[in-house]
């Protein structure tokens, strides 16, 4: 399918960026303002046209892609009234926000139902990954219609997976978040020790780096946890979601870890959900 124009809702810290390099890359891409106007002034200066609700947005492109904050604005926005009335057979929705698999199927249904084709798709990479257009997509569908869009994900990403069908990337996504979320709360711990013991940091990060305790996380957030720099990033609450997600498609009985990980995420979100998930380390250092 030889299409240009990109319908994109959710122009967050992952959208936004993702948005741009579909600009950059030559789509023509539809975009309109939720609160937040200023990725939509930003976008609009580099080619992007502005509708005024998303079901504008939707009647105008043929490809629509979403990648919203939970379940919640899924169901809000992708199963509203004027979204469905706008939906038909020559559309096709890339589904990239981190839900649950329950409510992509719900989501799928729905659509299929109208002849609206649906990519399950996630990404990891975090904002550098979307800054960069180096991303990596989970996608849960038909491999037909993930080589009829695979041209539109290789403007953002660089690995892109065919998982299963559809849920299936939501699932896999949430068992790499159970895992990222707990990685995140070890490399505090280590971080919070090594402080305590008075080891330097540098070795920290090349002497674990090469040894069996190293992990991804611990060397991509190392300088975030020593700095204290809590921006996001990626907010706290959402990898709580994420974290909430992996344990309700569980059990807590058989995913301790994963258990443990959403409770200090919980108590955490209380005072620190806007910030950068490595604010979980306030909770553990001192
Ligand atoms: P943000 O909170 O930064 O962005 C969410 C975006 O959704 C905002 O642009 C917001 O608009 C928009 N939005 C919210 N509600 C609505 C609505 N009802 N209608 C239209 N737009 C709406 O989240 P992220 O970009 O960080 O995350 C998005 C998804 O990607 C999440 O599921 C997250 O778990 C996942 N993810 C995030 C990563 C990260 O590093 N940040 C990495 C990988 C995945 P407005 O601001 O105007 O309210």
């Amino acid at each position: 399918m030889a299409t240009q124009k990109i319908g994109f809702i959710g122009l967050g810290a992952m959208g936004f960026p993702m948005a741009r390099n579909l600009i950059e890359n030559g789509f023509h891409v539809n975009i309109a303002v939720h609160r937040n106007r200023h990725p939509v002034d930003v976008l609009r200066d580099k080619g992007a046209m502005e509708y005024p609700t998303v079901a504008e947005i939707i009647s105008h492109s043929d490809v629509i892609i979403s990648i919203l904050p939970t379940d919640k604005e899924m169901q809000a926005v992708l199963l509203s009234d004027s979204v469905l009335e706008q939906l038909s057979a020559d559309k096709i929705l890339i589904e990239m926000t981190s839900g649950s698999p329950d409510m992509m199927k719900k989501v799928n249904e729905t659509y299929q139902a109208k002849g609206t084709r649906v990519l399950d798709a996630p990404v990891s990479g975090g904002t550098a990954g979307a800054e960069q257009g180096t991303l990596t997509v989970m996608t849960g569908g038909e491999s037909g219609l993930l080589d009829e869009v695979r041209h539109v994900l290789d403007a953002m990403a660089k690995n892109i997976y065919l998982v299963g069908p559809i849920g299936a990337g939501k699932a896999i996504k949430a068992i790499n978040q159970m895992l990222a979320g707990i990685h995140m709360i070890a490399s505090a711990e280590a971080v919070s020790l090594a402080k305590k013991l008075n080891v330097d940091m540098e070795s920290v990060r090349e002497v674990i780096g090469n040894s069996s305790g190293a992990s991804w996380m611990l060397m991509n957030k190392l300088d975030t946890l020593i700095d204290e720099n809590y921006e996001p990033g990626f907010k706290l609450k959402l990898m709580r979601k994420d974290v909430q997600i992996a344990v309700d498609e569980g059990n807590t009985n058989v995913l301790p870890l994963g258990a443990l990980a959403l409770q200090l995420y919980k108590m955490a979100e209380k005072t620190d959900a806007e910030m950068d998930f490595a604010a979980i380390s306030k909770y553990i250092s001192n």
